[in-house]
């Protein structure tokens, strides 16, 4: 019989109401591996209970005692990595040494996430007027919701939750259906790292889960990665409800090559960041713009490497693992045949590659596509595969004008020797995160990841500062302690005081008739 992958709700895993589910693939065997319940608005309503009812208490907990759980669950984490990294393989697809990667980058941001009580101390404005003090803490909002695409089903999840329950708050997951384990198993290491119960749930399922999710009235706020369209509807939907929304979307990433370039290293640079994960990451580059004359030999350059590369079984040390489902698999495949209708030249077709793996396997080799038009939907569309698309421009203008002129705004990146136009690319460029000579440039957790346009609605990036912004809201007091002095009545409006001026509102009040300030001034 199918296992069948529970919810975890207030501390256990839960069978839940509804009896819909849906299958998890291992992409590698192309079988389905087990069953994962598909969360009704009943499942969810009952997961926000659960986080609100430990709100009550985490909320309130001192700082030290968050860093601590925290803390334990980095150390736990770390010891289990390996674990994890079988998961996500199995799962995913990805090979086992990109699967350690994902959960290294996760485990920068819990490690930022230690740094709570520092990161959200917020400010201190002593006697902004006489004996009043004004200062700003930062609070936690309630119980935030979390919605993650399959394609970083530990590290994405981790973009949000340490920072949101070092702040204080509790949190219901809604992880990708199609690798959906990560998340049990992330929310079992949190509680043998000492969170209490319902601080941390975890809800499956598809549209039915997440809708009810954005319209919830107990949720406060929602982080949200996946694809454009749906990170739309998301914004769209918990705005209209009056949750704080952050929801990062699709992307198609430029990876634009000057004459000057270094071409082995742009080379390596391309076929990493193309096929690594088999393109299906939102940071992946897609389209390689190059500059003439450096097209032929870069093409060729490419080309010698990507014979290079095995793909199979990510458990067998294989450099590209196979696609998340068939029905993937076979949608950018097709993007092949379409790319030769469009007129572009198809150097590499990935469905002629040999695979390491299963006969039944989700498989496409890497695929390199030259020439392509920028009207075809090969360069249009997000494909989210292991294909790289070689369009010839004959300048720098032409290139950064094609990468502005796109809807998403993710990331990029410049390969060239010369400062001068790495400076004015960094500055020309309408996109959220450049790499100079650096074809994937995710930033370190104490930055914060986003793009522009299309790849993010709502205000606040991913971790960072902006993700302690976001899972905090300030309160600033103004607080008076008697010397004791009077201003008297005064129904003006508060202000900064002048000069000489003793009253907050400044205005110098009529006389209460009570006496003046006596005793020493602290
Ligand atoms: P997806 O949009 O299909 O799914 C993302 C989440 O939304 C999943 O949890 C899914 O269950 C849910 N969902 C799917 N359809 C829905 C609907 N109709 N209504 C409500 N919820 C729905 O994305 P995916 O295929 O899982 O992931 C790949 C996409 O994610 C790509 O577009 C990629 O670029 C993007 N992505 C973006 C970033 C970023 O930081 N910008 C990071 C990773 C992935």
């Amino acid at each position: 019989m199918t296992d069948v992958l529970d919810h975890w709700i207030a501390g256990r895993p839960d069978a839940g109401s509804s009896d819909r589910t849906g299958p998890v693939y291992d992409p590698a065997l192309g079988v389905v591996a087990k069953e994962v319940r598909y969360g009704s608005a009943d499942d969810v309503a009952r997961a926000v209970a659960a986080a609100r009812e430990a709100f009550a208490d985490w909320g309130r907990s001192s700082t030290a005692r968050r860093q601590q759980v925290l803390f334990g669950f980095r150390e736990l984490l770390n010891a289990r990595k390996d674990e994890l990294a079988a998961i996500l393989t199995a799962e995913h697809g990805k090979v086992l040494s990109d699967a350690a990667g994902e959960i290294a980058r996760g485990l920068e941001v819990v490690e930022f996430a230690c740094g709570m009580p520092h990161l959200a101390k917020g400010a201190f404005s002593p006697n902004v007027s006489t004996d009043v003090d004004v200062y700003s803490v930062k609070e936690p909002l309630g119980v935030v919701g979390v919605i993650s695409p399959f394609n970083f089903p530990a590290m994405v999840p981790m973009w949000f939750f340490p920072i949101a329950i070092a702040a204080g708050n509790a949190v219901v997951l809604k992880p990708s259906e199609k690798d959906p384990s990560a998340a049990n198993w992330m929310a079992a290491l949190l509680q043998e790292a000492g969170l209490p119960d319902g601080v941390f749930n975890v809800v499956h399922g598809d549209k039915v889960a997440v809708d009810a999710l954005l319209t919830h009235p107990d949720v406060a706020a929602v982080s949200f990665v996946g694809s454009t369209p749906i990170a739309k509807h998301v914004y769209e939907t918990a705005t209209a409800h009056g949750k704080r929304v952050q929801a990062l979307g699709g992307a198609k990433n430029h990876m634009l090559v000057l004459p000057d370039a270094d071409l082995d290293l742009v080379a390596d640079s391309a076929v990493n960041a193309g096929f690594g994960s088999a393109g299906e990451r939102c940071m992946a580059i897609s389209v390689v713009l190059a500059v003439d004359p450096v097209g032929d030999e870069l093409v060729e350059k490419i080309r010698d490497r990507m014979g290079k590369l095995v793909t199979g079984d990510g458990r067998k040390g294989c450099d590209m693992g196979p696609l998340i489902t068939r029905e993937h698999r076979d949608k950018v495949a097709g993007y092949i045949d379409l790319a030769t209708d469009d007129g572009a030249t198809v150097v590499v077709d990935g469905r002629e590659a040999q695979f390491d793996g299963a006969a039944e396997g989700f498989w496409l080799g890497p695929t390199l596509v030259d020439r392509v038009p920028t009207g075809s939907k090969v360069y249009t569309d997000e494909i989210f595969g292991p294909v790289l698309s070689v369009v010839r421009v004959s300048s720098y203008a032409e290139g950064v004008e094609i990468i502005n002129a796109g809807p998403y705004g993710n990331g990029t990146a410049i390969f060239t020797n010369d400062g001068g136009a790495a400076r004015r690319f960094q500055r020309e460029v309408e996109v959220g995160m450049v790499g100079i000579n650096v074809p994937i440039p995710v930033p370190v957790a104490y930055h914060s990841f986003g793009g522009y346009k299309a790849s993010i609605f709502g205000d606040a990036k991913a971790y960072g500062p902006q993700g302690v912004d976001f899972f905090t809201r300030e309160k600033a007091v103004t607080s008076r302690w008697l010397d004791p002095s009077h201003g008297g009545l005064n129904l003006g409006f508060p202000r900064t005081p002048e000069a000489g001026d003793t009253s907050v509102g400044g205005g110098g009040g009529r006389p209460t008739g009570r006496p003046p300030p006596v005793g020493p001034r602290r």
